[in-house]
């Protein structure tokens, strides 16, 4: 039986990576997919863990070869899924999770329209910012020019929000936890005790509670 493809987007600042962490020691059965990136691994960072971490070169090779279902330029690097971690899951009948940014996102929906999209907010347009300055300074970047492009950037994909079918704000984090949670288990069919939660994060239901946080 083939596996169920989630897609996880967030304007970076949305404080995602524990919520899908969390995520997954809930949920079984869930693969998360290992993108590809040019990027330079950060802190602990390991290569085949967080990221595949490739050159460039490389990375063009892959996209020449068509190897990537779905890939983007993010902060000026380049980020992909790769089309196997796709089949992995697909043989192994078990469901995968993409965490990609909204261009990737909107490649995957086009190519692939069953995929279940969800789209985390950060509680506050001021917390979003918070979270981005801190970050850009955890990174030790100064640049008040590049700090605004990322804000700019952030705004630019809160957006699209409504190209997704549900949306979380990512406040209170055992909240988002057991939405996503919700969302997960509804998806696979296991209505009972999903239900109500998981419809309220649907993004055409939810968008008056989204409000606040765009
Ligand atoms: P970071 O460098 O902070 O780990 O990720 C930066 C952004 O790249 C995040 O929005 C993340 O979701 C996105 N990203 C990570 N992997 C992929 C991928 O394979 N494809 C695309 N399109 N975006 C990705």
């Amino acid at each position: 039986m083939a596996g169920i493809l989630f897609i996880i987007s967030a304007p970076s600042g949305s404080g995602k990576s524990t919520l899908v962490s969390q995520l997954r020691t809930l949920v079984a059965g869930l693969d998360f997919s290992i993108s590809y990136t040019t990027r330079a691994p950060r802190g602990s960072e390991e290569n085949g863990r967080e990221y595949y971490f490739i050159s460039r070169e490389e990375f063009e090779r892959m996209v020449a070869r068509g190897d990537f279902l779905e890939w983007a330029e993010v902060f000026g690097n380049y980020y992909g899924t790769a089309m196997s971690a796709l089949d992995h899951a697909r043989e192994a009948g078990r469901d995968l999770l993409l965490d990609i940014d909204v261009q990737g996102a909107v490649q995957v929906m086009n190519k692939l329209p069953a995929a279940v999209s969800i789209f985390i907010l950060p509680p506050s347009p001021q917390v979003l910012e918070m979270r981005l300055r801190n970050r850009s300074m955890a990174e030790h970047v100064t640049s008040e020019a590049v700090i605004e492009g990322r804000l700019a950037e952030a705004r630019n994909e809160l957006k699209r929000i409504d190209d997704y079918k549900y949306a979380l704000v990512n406040d209170v984090l055992e909240q988002a936890v057991a939405e996503m949670r919700a969302i997960v288990l509804f998806e696979r069919g296991e209505r009972e005790g999903t239900q109500e939660l998981a419809a309220s994060c649907r993004t055409d239901a939810a968008s008056q509670r989204l409000k606040s946080a765009l």
